[in-house]
């Protein structure tokens, strides 16, 4: 029996796995008329102490991409933690990335300050491979987005932990290139995994990295930049253009200062939404994976946080 608990979202999931896998038997928490059994557990945000009444639990499966409230967790038990793997949120990243590079590209925040002005002005050529865009994180959303950006002719780097290679795409890897990375960088779009070693990369050391007027798109977690220095840059010019859509508390609270910046995009963390249909396809394979001693795709690496 697999359990579904995800508070604030139980009905479209239910739906969901009650019309793609008919024959999986489903619980919804915190109606679990047999505990005993329940040998998956699909959540997101799941309650405090749920995973210790689940005596015969086998694995469980995380219904978004990002899986660092879970593996912060104290009650979370040591079984196999297994993520939607893109889930269909590449695509949708990939489009939220390409509004705010061409926002900048196409001085659309420029055209919008001379509107204001009712000034007519031609803001100048624009050639897409002057547009140093470097997406850091090159897993499933970070190479979904910088696939679809290079048909554009953008100037792309990535970056990740260990080598990675992808066409059109200047790869760097590890701490050592990360400064040169940020240094060489217009446009950066942060898709990384929060997790210790990823907690507050983006300080105000690096930020101070970016080249003046530089823009920064962060889809992954606010807790990766520090947000009072990304402010404090906004509000000099040193940051052209901020599109956020993730913050180190959300909701982002009502006077905080990037709701109102001039230079700030605020979106509520809707860049990306779990495609219900690819999530339960994933895990119904996962489940059958499992069940034949297989190794599932998407298994999180708890020691490393991703
Ligand atoms: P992923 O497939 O696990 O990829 C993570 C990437 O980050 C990999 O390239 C990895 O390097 C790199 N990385 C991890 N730690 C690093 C470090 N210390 N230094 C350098 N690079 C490091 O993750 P994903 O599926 O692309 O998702 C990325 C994040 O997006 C999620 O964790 C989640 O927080 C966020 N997200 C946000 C939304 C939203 O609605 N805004 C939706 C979905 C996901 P390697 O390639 O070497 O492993």
């Amino acid at each position: 029996m697999l359990l579904i608990a995800t508070p604030g979202e139980t009905e479209s999931w239910t739906s969901a796995f009650s019309r793609l896998a008919p024959d999986l038997p489903l619980a919804v928490w915190p109606q679990v008329p047999d505990p005993t059994a329940v040998r998956w557990a699909a959540v997101w945000n799941p309650p405090v102490g749920m995973f210790q009444q689940l005596p015969n639990l086998q694995a469980v499966f995380s219904l978004g991409a990002g899986v660092d409230a879970l593996v912060g967790r104290k009650d979370l038990p040591e079984l196999p933690l297994i993520r939607v793997v893109d889930g269909g949120m590449g695509a949708q990243m990939a489009e939220y990335a390409l509004y705010g590079i061409l926002h900048v590209h196409g001085r659309f925040d420029v055209l919008r300050d001379q509107q204001a002005r009712g000034e007519w002005k031609d803001p100048g050529i624009r050639d897409a491979a002057d547009v140093r865009v470097g997406i850091l994180g090159l897993g499933a959303l970070g190479q979904a987005v910088a696939e679809k950006l290079v048909p554009f002719g953008f100037d792309l780097k990535g970056w990740s932990r260990t080598p990675r290679s992808l066409p059109g795409v200047k790869c760097c890897h590890g701490a050592e290139a990360l400064a040169d990375f940020l240094a060489g960088t217009d446009v950066l779009v942060v898709l990384l995994p929060l997790t210790d070693e990823t907690r507050g990369i983006l300080s105000a050391d690096r930020l101070a990295l970016l080249p003046p007027g530089a823009s920064v798109i962060n889809l992954a977690r606010g807790a990766l930049i520090d947000e009072s220095a990304l402010l404090a840059r906004l509000d000099s010019g040193a940051v052209r253009f901020a599109l956020l859509d993730v913050f180190s508390v959300e909701p982002l609270p009502q006077n905080h200062p990037f709701w109102r910046h001039p230079r700030v995009l605020v979106t509520p963390h809707s860049s990306a939404a779990t495609l219900r249909r690819q999530a339960v396809g994933q895990i119904v394979a996962n489940i059958t994976a499992l069940k034949e001693g297989r190794s599932p795709s998407g298994l999180v690496d708890r020691s490393r946080g991703y």
